[in-house]
């Protein structure tokens, strides 16, 4: 830790919260430059609309969402038409704040006349979404699991999962929604900040009892009922890489805003929490996406009323020990640099403990806090005891550490997912044209630009048309956005003229050859410029 800030470049920085250092010129950083912004509920749902218009079977694992309060009406128009169709259909609906976390102002309708207008609906946009009302249950009880997942790289795109990961469980039995029963946050929703406060919840020792256990310890009990748990870990897999496709767009145009290519600076990677509902027939649903997930190894116990004492949580301590120590392993800038077999890694660790046992020798009255930090550390580096914690300059042995939690997923199965990545090349023209490095935000000429270049425009759309078309999207997303910093076209409001575009030329295609097709072309002309150029 740097209170007083940093003096000297590091190999690996680890920040709290977010990306926010700009002064770094080497190294590697664990947060993305945007992260936070792109998986926050109402740009996730607005990436997963974009991608199931584009393909809607692949991304049918994302509930029907719609953002609050411009969506408002054509929320009510569909929900009212789904019903004429079908008067059967009595669905629920969860309405979430967007930026909350923690379960914070959620709550679940029946009609779309129920959605609470007065106060913070207005000053807080919100995602409402479709209420998957028959999960998969545990001992009568909902549950949903939290995933880690490494994303490496942006470019290439390098994504790992964690081989385990944690089930949050509720706290009163399950019931299908009922008017009666919405409001009863134990029974629907299973946050463990809110469950924490019910009676029900049970700490427990072991990872597989209790209110949170590990994920494993779920697909073993699964496992024994019979379940194709082998199905469901490759659905799982296929779920975070089509989310984490959804997202590069976005994240392409914050890096090379706040790292631009060819200029010296720092390599991101960063470790998310994926929140995944099963349903009944064990199909992986997507909640949402965690840019700084908890790391937290122990809880918080009432050992007497009032007085509160941070115990170690063996389940927590299980799989994030595992996530971190992989993620050092993966990420250890020396690994690539020297080619003997002495994992540079385990230098960090023993850093790591060295730095913690000087520390506690400082300090004779050492706090629990201090010694459960100094637990993880060693634990990082596979030791019982500050004993054992290698002196200064000694490494630990390789066989001393576990095998890897983290699993490889992207690029290993990239072929059976690469023809996804249609909006990533969108996103590769809306870039190349933004012009002056550091925006995120494309101009009216950069657009004009990126139309004569192509040569997108014709005696059908003239010049004017095109200032027609970039005014009217602009405007529009610039009215319903939350970034109000820069002014400009948006990617996503890219996205949407292209695709206008694409329908304009190809009409009688279905929409993602309409655009695969238009994105050729342009790939093409821009090819062909450039060589003219060069020439
Ligand atoms: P938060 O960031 O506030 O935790 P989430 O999107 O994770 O918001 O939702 C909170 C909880 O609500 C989830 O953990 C889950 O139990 C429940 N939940 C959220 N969305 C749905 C949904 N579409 N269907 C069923 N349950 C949901």
């Amino acid at each position: 830790q740097f209170p007083f800030g940093r003096r000297l470049p590091c190999d690996i920085y680890w920040h709290g919260v977010s990306f926010h250092d700009n002064n770094i010129f080497s190294g590697q950083v664990n947060k993305f430059p945007g992260m936070m912004e792109t998986v926050r509920k109402i740009t996730l749902s607005r990436a997963m609309r974009t991608m199931q218009d584009l393909f809607p079977l692949e991304y049918n694992f994302y509930p029907r969402s719609w953002i609050l309060p411009e969506e408002l009406p054509l929320f009510v128009a569909e929900v009212r038409m789904m019903k004429d169709r079908n008067p059967s259909w009595k669905p629920t609906f969860i309405v979430k704040p967007d930026g909350g976390c923690q379960g914070d102002g959620i709550y679940l309708i029946k009609d779309p006349s129920d959605i609470r207008l007065t106060g913070s609906i207005q000053s807080r946009p919100a995602v409402v979404q479709e209420y998957i009302c028959k999960p998969l249950l545990v001992d009568k009880l909902k549950f949903d699991i939290r995933l880690y997942v490494l994303l490496k790289s942006l470019e290439p795109l390098e994504i790992y999962i964690a081989k385990d990961g944690l089930s949050r469980f509720c706290t009163e039995p399950y019931q299908e929604p009922t008017l009666k029963n919405l409001h009863q946050v134990f029974m629907h929703l299973t946050n463990y900040s809110l469950n924490i406060h019910s009676g029900n919840f049970i700490h427990s020792a072991s990872v597989n009892t209790g209110s949170k256990r590990t994920f494993s310890s779920i697909l073993c009990r699964l496992s024994s009922r019979g379940a194709d748990v082998k199905k469901l870990w490759s659905d799982i897999i296929s779920l975070v890489i089509k989310t984490i496709i959804a997202l590069t767009p976005e994240l392409k145009v914050y890096y090379q805003s706040d790292i631009p290519a060819g200029k010296p600076g720092p390599t991101c990677f960063q470790i998310l929490g994926f929140d995944i509902l099963l349903m009944k027939n064990l199909k992986p649903i997507l909640l949402e996406v965690n840019a700084n997930p908890s790391m937290r190894i122990e809880h918080e116990q009432e050992l007497s009323p009032g007085v509160f004492e941070n115990v170690p949580s063996p389940v927590d301590e299980e799989v994030k020990v595992a996530v971190i120590r992989d993620t050092l392993r993966l990420v250890d800038p020396q690994k690539k640099k020297r080619k003997d077999t002495q994992d540079s890694f385990l230098r960090v660790v023993s850093a790591f403990c060295i730095m913690w046992s000087m520390k506690d020798k400082q300090h004779k009255h050492h706090s629990l806090k201090l010694s459960l930090k100094l637990k993880f550390y060693l634990k990082l580096g596979s030791c019982q005891s500050v004993e054992q914690a290698p002196e200064a300059g000694e490494e630990l042995p390789e066989a001393a550490l576990p095998s890897p939690c983290l699993k490889q997923v992207f690029p290993k199965y990239a072929k059976h997912f690469s023809y996804l990545r249609l909006v990533d090349r969108v996103a590769a023209l809306f870039i190349r044209f933004l012009g002056v490095k550091g925006t995120t935000k494309l101009g009216p000429t950069g657009f004009r630009t990126f139309i004569r270049n192509c040569k997108l425009s014709n005696s059908n759309f003239s010049m004017a048309a095109v200032d027609i078309l970039y005014i009217d999207i602009t405007r529009r997303w610039n009215s319903m956005g939350i970034d109000h910093k820069e002014s400009g076209m948006c990617l996503q409001a890219f996205v949407e003229a292209f695709f206008c575009l694409a329908q304009r030329k190809y009409k009688s295609l279905p929409l993602h050859d309409q655009v695969a097709s238009l994105i050729e072309l342009c790939e093409c002309r821009l090819a062909a410029l450039h060589g003219k150029r060069l020439v």
